[in-house]
């Protein structure tokens, strides 16, 4: 597969190095996502603080799309309130649908993987770790699925 060179370095190097990889010391929510069609699985773990996304972390096996897109998802997410972590998600969608998205930009690395359009049997690995918070934030409002685990 060939991507843009720009943007195959940043997936190869968030895929090489993930960021915030790993199970944290403590963590408010967990959710599991797969993709069977690829065989990529990854757990996410937030932290949310008055509806801000405090810390996230992650880990899970794929390939390197679904890897470096999560690595990407977790340095785009840490810091940003529940409301602005549903219009990023939506962004994201939208680029990976192949629309414009002028905010995508801002928004970590994110950008890169929109030469994954052209991949369609790709695009589910890219938006597997943001489809699995999606399901978080979009559950019932206040970031609380209806499975949580907490180490409290
Ligand atoms: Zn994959």
């Amino acid at each position: 597969m060939q991507l843009d060179d720009l943007y195959r370095e940043v997936i190869v190097d968030h895929y090489n190095h993930p960021r915030n990889y790993g199970k944290p010391d403590k963590w408010d929510i967990v959710v599991e996502g797969k993709n069977p069609v690829c065989g990529d699985e990854i757990k996410i773990y937030l932290n949310v603080r008055d509806n801000v996304v405090a810390d996230v972390h992650f880990e899970g096996k794929g390939c390197s799309i679904s890897i470096a897109s999560a690595s990407v998802m977790t340095e785009t997410l840490r810091g940003k309130s529940l409301d602005e972590v549903k219009t990023i998600l939506a962004d994201f969608n939208q680029m990976l649908r192949g629309e414009v998205c002028e905010r995508c930009e801002e928004y970590s690395d994110a950008i890169a993987f929109q030469g994954v359009t052209k991949f369609p049997v790709r695009v589910k690995c890219a938006l597997l770790a943001w489809k699995t918070v999606e399901e978080i934030v979009n559950s019932n409002g206040d970031g609380t699925p209806p499975e949580t685990t907490t180490t409290e």
